[in-house]
């Protein structure tokens, strides 16, 4: 079992998940790929996570990573940020949905105006006809149109 390990005292955490994140890794002598294999993200998401791309983690997650830096979970949950969406906005959903579907890009995310990450996606309705449904993401914030 891996435990907890009292970091120095004379440590001034950093006050990002991306900072804290590298500086524990730091403190525990750790290469990303480390990182990467104690918690089984891929060495990217590590990655993604220390440059600030990922600001928030889900429960399991943050405890995953918590564990591979022998820290507890509160001390990388107090730095995370959570993007706060906007009440769901259908009509900017439909204009994305149809600008997608006409092929216009790039698209503004409605939340951060970073470009969408769209497609088409084929499927087939109800009566076996086929029908394209746009779909969109984010990369920067929780975004995702369905
Ligand atoms: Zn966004």
């Amino acid at each position: 079992m891996r435990q907890l390990r009292p970091l120095p005292s004379s440590v001034e955490l950093a006050p990002t998940l991306a900072q804290r994140v590298a500086q524990l890794r730091d403190l525990r002598n750790m290469t990303q790929m480390d990182v990467a294999r104690r918690t089984r993200f891929s060495r990217q998401r590590i990655e993604d996570i220390e440059s600030g791309i990922e600001t928030w983690l889900s429960s399991t997650d943050r405890q995953l990573l918590a564990k591979a830096l022998c820290v507890e979970p509160v001390l990388l949950q107090e730095v995370e940020t959570q993007t706060v969406l906007r009440p769901p906005d259908n009509l900017a959903s439909q204009d994305i949905a149809k600008s997608i579907l006409l092929g216009i890009h790039p698209i503004a995310c409605p939340n951060c105006d970073s470009l969408l990450t769209c497609s088409i996606q084929a499927g087939f309705g109800l009566e076996g006809e086929p029908i394209k449904f746009p779909k969109a993401f984010c990369a920067h914030c929780p975004f995702v149109l369905r």
